[in-house]
């Protein structure tokens, strides 16, 4: 995958995530959320779970989600925060 300079950060996609659903997102934003899904498992496995809660609950609520995958996230964001 190249690393493009315009490309989102895990924290970005996790702000983008609702606009996502909503299909609000812009062909860019659009594009990089669907880039950073295919290079990130992390991700992956929060727009996934996201889903399925929309699925199960009708509504998107992130803090239905696991505890646990979100705690995972935000130590993801600290290790990117030490790495900037
Ligand atoms: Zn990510």
């Amino acid at each position: 995958m190249s690393e493009a300079f315009d490309d989102i950060t895990c924290k970005e996609l996790v702000e983008l995530v609702t606009a996502y659903f909503e299909g609000a997102l812009d062909a860019g934003d659009r594009q990089r959320f669907d880039a950073h899904l295919e290079i990130c498992a992390g991700c992956r496995t929060y727009v996934e779970q996201m889903r399925e809660t929309a699925r199960l609950t009708g509504r998107l609520d992130p803090d239905r989600l696991d505890p646990e995958l979100r705690e995972g996230l935000v130590e993801s964001f600290r290790d990117w925060q030490r790495r900037r």
